[in-house]
């Protein structure tokens, strides 16, 4: 039995916990409808664990032309138009109301005349700071006048200054996450004049300023100081972004505000990312070898279906070979030289290579359009230059092996969302990547837990020999691989754990 102080401390948690919290995320992102990256995922994921467990919650993005609006239930003008001061003119917006998945979403919609998000992205334009300095604005405003939460949970440099013009107007408290530090917001300190905030207060070296670059205002910085509290995506990369240069010149000011600062572990949306009920799939299937006929379940055995429906789809030839896929943002990052040096490294170890990506940087998207007109008759590899929810799914649940060979990562979900697809995650050992898969031959931090293959090192050499164990476990010791597969599908990478910790946080600010 517990002492009776250690119970009354697990009581006073539980409450924490219970008490309905009314929270707004206010992000550039939101799965399925507005998604580039992980950032989507993780605020649609969060917010429905969150609303599932009895919260109040609301989710205020920009109105952007590409949403995917046959996806979002009830989409509604709102009546009146709400005005913004910006650039020292008045602008009016409307705003939009839906819901995705049962979560409560606004829209906003600028009649400016630099139609800031009509402009077929989200991201990518030489005005994304006035951009998104705009829609902070304007959610500032919004969330003071119609929502009022208790909680404002902001995400990266685009929504940082909220921490700022939010604080000005409200009593909400503020959680800032960073998803990845590599986005910093930089960007001359002229631009505060935009929205009205006055420069020589935050444009100083212990307010906004950039440590590397003092010439020029950090956005993102200027959330961590502000917010009341600050998380990133990994325990891991809590560590490295304030211990070592990928805290890309932030180290010290994350250090400094430690007091405020966390990792947590993402998570997936267990209903989203499910091969037992995914629409998207053309068989379903789960971690079982058989089922008893009174539940019918689906066994691991439709896998195989899967798989044939991909080779079918990407025009692969169908043949006893392991698939090794890769799905991601094609960036320096996500370790693009290691990934085109598994083109071969597969094809010459005897198995198929697909991969689904997009670049936003040209040089990187002519040197893959080059490999795939290179591979194009190549019967044992599949390349897909494109953002293709569809296809993300197919390639998670068909193939065998998901390379992730990243230099740094700060979360990774691709890897999580491939072991519940029962397909093995090879990884190397950095960030988050690092929290989540750890290698079935050396079995630590515990046999169960050890469902994948991972390398250190960021070379070749290191990547190769990780990829000759996967690869010649699924060819000579299938009965391994099954049981790597079926374990590694039970894994519980879902946001029941994370989500409880935001609540805490959640609740401790208030
Ligand atoms: P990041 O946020 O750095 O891009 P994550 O691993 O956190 O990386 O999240 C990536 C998310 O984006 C996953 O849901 C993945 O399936 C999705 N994704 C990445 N590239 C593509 C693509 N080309 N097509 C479809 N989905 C993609």
């Amino acid at each position: 039995m517990l002492p009776k102080n250690e119970i009354c401390i697990l009581n006073r948690e539980i409450d924490i916990v219970r008490t309905p919290v009314k929270i707004c995320h206010v992000a550039a992102e939101i799965a399925p409808i507005a998604k580039i990256g992980g950032l989507g995922d993780v605020v649609y994921g969060l917010a429905r664990d969150t609303a599932r467990r009895g919260h109040e919650l609301a989710v205020v993005l920009p109105k952007y032309d590409i949403l995917l609006e046959e996806d979002i239930a009830g989409l509604e003008r709102l009546p009146g138009v709400f005005d913004v001061e910006f650039q020292s003119a008045v602008w009016s917006n409307t705003v939009w109301k839906g819901a995705v998945s049962g979560l409560q979403l606004f829209f906003i919609e600028p009649h400016h005349t630099s139609h800031y998000f009509n402009r077929g992205c989200i991201y990518g334009c030489d005005d994304d700071v006035e951009r998104f300095l705009y829609f902070s604005k304007a959610a500032s405003e919004f969330v003071r006048k119609e929502l009022q939460p208790d909680v404002l949970h902001i995400h990266d440099w685009q929504t940082a200054i909220m921490a700022i013009l939010a604080r000005e107007n409200s009593n909400a408290k503020i959680l800032l996450t960073l998803h990845n530090l590599d986005y910093q917001g930089r960007c001359s300190p002229y631009e505060l004049e935009k929205i009205g905030l006055d420069v020589a207060a935050y444009y100083n070296a212990g307010s906004m300023q950039d440590p590397v670059y003092p010439e020029a205002l950090n956005l993102l910085l200027g959330g961590i100081r502000h917010a009341d509290f600050v998380t990133t995506v990994s325990p891991t990369y809590a560590q490295e972004v304030q211990h070592s240069f990928l805290g890309n010149g932030l180290e010290s000011i994350i250090k400094e505000n430690a007091a405020k600062f966390r990792g947590i572990l993402n998570g997936i949306d267990y209903e989203y990312w499910n091969p037992e009920t995914d629409p998207l799939l053309p068989a379903h299937f789960g971690p079982r070898e058989s089922s008893d006929a009174q539940k019918n379940q689906p066994t691991i055995a439709s896998k195989g279906y899967v798989k044939r429906a991909l080779r079918q789809h990407l025009l692969l030839e169908e043949a006893h070979r392991p698939i090794v896929g890769v799905i991601c943002r094609l960036v320096p990052q996500k370790g693009v030289d290691l990934i085109r040096y598994a083109i071969e490294a597969v094809l010459e170890k005897g198995g198929q290579f697909v991969l689904l990506g997009s670049s936003p940087i040209p040089a990187i998207n002519e040197e893959f359009y080059a490999l795939k007109r290179r591979y194009g008759e190549n019967p044992n590899v599949g390349i897909a230059l494109q953002h293709k929810e569809v296809l993300a799914h197919l390639i998670y649940a068909g193939s065998d092996i998901f390379i992730v060979p990243s230099n740094f990562e700060p979360c990774g979900l691709t890897q999580m969302i491939a072991l519940r697809y029962g397909t093995i995650p090879l990884v190397r050992q950095t960030g988050g990547l690092q929290d989540t898969i750890f290698d079935h031959d050396y079995g630590e931090p515990s046999p169960s837990k050890a469902q994948g293959y991972t390398f250190k090192d960021p070379t070749t050499e290191a990547f190769d020999a990780a990829l000759t164990r996967a690869m010649s476990c699924w060819k000579h010791y299938h009965n391994v691989w099954r049981k790597i597969v079926l374990e590694g599908m039970e894994h519980d990478f879902s946001w029941k754990k994370p989500g409880e910790e935001y609540l805490k946080i959640y609740q401790g600010m208030l």
